[in-house]
């Protein structure tokens, strides 16, 4: 459907809102990028704080060639206005048993590191890669920015879904090439970082190792935060306009479609059409709550599986760590059972599993001289299945978090403690207008992935578009950038 629109508004400025509203503007459509907060980024918000600077969310960077294509739709150079950093080794793995892992895209290392393990599964990682890269060919190049409006478009994609399992999880196609526990959980807690749990998530998710692998991880020089100035730069250079403090409050209709979108604080934006990047059921529930579609569609929504959320520790220490990692995963005792819990009980586990951000390894500038800036994240049940107190337990949480990170791999963490803060399933609710304060939107287990995920295109409102976690592909840097480019293909009428 070809869209003559000359006006857009978009709302939310996260990576999604951001990819889409530089497509938008860099095909001629005048477009307004409507943010809440007073700075961009949405989950890659920046806490500054005596020098030291915290990347709130995304840390580990991913297919940089997704954002090379994006600066080139806009006739731009990325590397004019950002400069990605390679991470290696790509994660540190480590077990409360002392055994540590190194996650480095070297084959030669990587075997080592598994015959040492498990000499049997070095032949089963390369059957395991090999099938991750099926799924990276089908899943992400083939069908990661298309958009999935019709079901025909998921009975096109059936038969290779079939063909690789697709309705398995990513642990038991893991499970069914790797024989060691701990190796298992090396290969398969990466859907954990884009909101699936991997004993419930569709193996197709088990690309991410595979794309890892093809494209490395990277890390931008100035932290995730230089990548959002560079795309904010980009998109005003382009001639785009960026409103911050602007909640918008409603989505206004007119004969059946949206006309426009009215802020908080009063202001009109009127547009031709509108995109919204923030929380699904917030847009259908809070935006267009007032029309039968918004109430209908939020109620649908409601009844959804919302993924997990997250409760995050930014602090800063006076002297760094040199011997942490940039990424390191702290596995704790249970794995099934305590993933289990963190997606469906109605409480908080006693223990965690943790990841902890390091990233003056890569890019010392983000502390004082001598100095360290870090975030640890654990998580946790969002407010619908555990409505927890956490102005209560945030606090208590936090000291449990410290305790165990000063005993296990920071040493000296509280005396060298500058300065702290915490992000609770409050905050994403109330921050991010985030339902249930899930720090992923939908879980993306295969009944609510592709088809089955919120449209980049309403169905009724034909000038309403979304873009980000919510929609097709889904959660992570890669997949909301994914999805601004399905979205702007429907709006530019590039797609079917
Ligand atoms: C702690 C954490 C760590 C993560 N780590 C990684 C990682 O290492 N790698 C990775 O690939 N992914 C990671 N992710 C996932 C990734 O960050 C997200 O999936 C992605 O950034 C979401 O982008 P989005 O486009 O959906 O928008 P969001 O980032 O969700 O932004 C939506 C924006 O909409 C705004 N908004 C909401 N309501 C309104 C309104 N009414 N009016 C105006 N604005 C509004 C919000 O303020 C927000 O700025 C992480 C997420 C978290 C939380």
């Amino acid at each position: 459907m070809k869209q003559t629109a000359r006006s857009a508004v978009v709302i939310g400025s996260g990576f999604g809102g951001l990819s889409l509203a530089i497509r938008l503007q860099a095909a001629g459509i005048a477009t307004t990028l409507l943010e809440k907060r007073d700075k961009p980024g949405g989950r890659a918000y920046v806490y500054e704080d005596q020098g030291f600077v915290f990347d709130a969310g995304p840390t580990v960077i991913t297919d940089p060639s997704a954002l090379v294509e994006l600066w080139a739709a806009a006739g731009r150079r990325m590397e004019d206005y950002v400069t990605l950093l390679p991470v290696s080794p790509f994660y540190r793995l480590c077990w409360e048993d002392g055994y540590v892992f190194d996650y480095a895209n070297d084959q030669a290392e990587l075997d080592r590191q598994i015959a040492l393990k498990n000499p049997k599964d070095v032949e089963g990682y390369r059957r395991f890669l090999a099938y991750s890269r099926a799924v990276f060919e089908e899943g992400y190049l083939k069908l990661g920015t298309v958009p999935f409006l019709h079901f025909r478009d998921m009975m096109r994609a059936g038969p290779q879904l079939a063909k690789l399992q697709a309705w398995r999880s990513v642990y038991a196609k893991v499970a069914e090439f790797i024989e060691d526990e701990q190796l298992r959980q090396a290969f398969s807690f990466h859907s954990l970082l884009v909101g699936g749990n991997p004993f419930a998530t569709s193996s197709i998710y088990a690309l991410i190792h595979a794309l890892e692998r093809e494209w490395g991880v990277w890390f931008p020089k100035g932290g995730t935060g230089a990548l959002v100035r560079g795309m904010v730069k980009l998109f005003e250079d382009i001639g785009g306009r960026i409103e911050l403090n602007a909640e918008a409050g409603q989505i206004e209709m007119e004969d059946g479609r949206a006309s426009a979108v009215v802020a908080k604080d009063g202001r009109r934006f009127v547009a031709d059409l509108v995109v919204s990047n923030a929380d699904i059921v917030h847009t259908y529930d809070k935006l267009l709550g007032h029309v039968s579609r918004g109430a209908e569609e939020a109620k649908r929504l409601k009844r959804k599986r919302f993924s997990m959320s997250l409760f995050v520790i930014y602090f800063g220490l006076s002297k760094a760590q040199p011997q942490l990692q940039h990424h390191t995963v702290l596995f704790g005792q249970r794995y099934r059972a305590l993933i289990d819990e963190i997606f469906k009980a109605k409480t908080l586990a006693g223990d965690f599993s943790l990841y902890l951000h390091s990233p003056c390894a890569t890019d010392p500038s983000l502390a004082p001289e001598g100095a360290g800036s870090f975030y640890v994240l654990s998580p946790v049940p969002h407010l619908g299945n555990a409505p927890l107190d956490w102005s209560v337990e945030g606090p208590r949480y936090r000291d449990r978090i410290f305790d165990y990170l000063e005993q296990r791999y920071m040493p000296n963490l509280k005396r060298d403690l500058v300065t702290s803060r915490i992000f609770t399933p409050d905050d994403f609710q109330s921050e991010l207008n985030s339902h249930h304060g899930s720090a992923f939107s939908l879980d993306p287990v295969l009944t609510q992935s592709a088809w089955f995920r919120t449209h980049n295109q309403d169905r009724q409102i034909r000038n309403l578009f979304f873009v980000g976690a919510g929609t097709h592909p889904g959660a992570g840097v890669p997949g909301v950038v994914g999805s601004a480019k399905a979205t702007a293909g429907l709006i530019l009428g590039e797609a079917a």
